[in-house]
């Protein structure tokens, strides 16, 4: 039977949004991020990374260096919680016209969030009910990818979250639950899920 997931966006969410991270030693988790992880990993919860990734897009850094900055993130969640992801997913994709540049990554992508392309294929991999599924983002156009795909949309209040909220960033939205954190959406989703 296909089984729920949490999907987690990166920057914001689970490490400190600084822009776009040219070195990786400057990824750095959010206090208990690596906590919440290891929350899912104990009650068995797919827990899959969900990323918008421009730089190589945008020519700032090969694909090569995302990886390393995944494989930093992976490193720092075990070295705190022991804790894992099951699955990572990310877009180096960036149109034209959103300020694409390096023509290898230039181009429309479906993978590229609020284009729910990358849930698609990590339901498609894992056996995964995206309807039973949740996304925690920092940004409205993480809600909006939730709803795109049927889930249900957790905004927390690290990263960009408060200046949505404020009004102040992106447009207005309407998610399932506001969190401060990782931390208490991982709680928060823990007491809804419908299994
Ligand atoms: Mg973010």
């Amino acid at each position: 039977m296909a089984k729920p997931a949490v999907f987690l966006d990166r920057d914001g969410v689970l490490n400190r949004e600084a822009g776009y991270l040219h070195q990786v030693e400057d990824l750095h988790l959010i206090p208990n991020a690596a906590k919440a992880v290891r929350l899912l990993n104990d009650h068995n919860l797919f827990c899959c990374l969900i990323s918008n990734q421009s730089g190589p897009a945008r020519g700032y850094y090969s694909l090569n260096h995302v990886e390393a900055l995944h494989e930093r993130l992976q490193h720092l969640l075990d070295k705190e919680e022991k804790a894992f992801l099951n699955a990572l997913y990310y877009c180096p994709y960036l149109s034209p016209a959103a300020g694409g540049t390096n023509p290898q990554f230039t181009c429309w992508s479906t993978w590229r969030k609020p284009n729910t392309g990358m849930l698609v294929a990590a339901a498609w991999e894992y056996d995964l009910d995206l309807q039973q599924s949740f996304v925690v983002g920092d940004k409205a156009t993480d809600i909006d990818l939730a709803h795109n795909a049927g889930a249900k949309g957790i905004l927390v209040q690290t990263g960009y979250g408060k200046a949505v909220l404020s009004g102040s960033y992106q447009h207005e939205t309407a998610p399932e639950y506001t969190a401060e954190n990782l931390l208490e959406a991982v709680q928060w989703i823990l007491t809804h899920e419908l299994f």
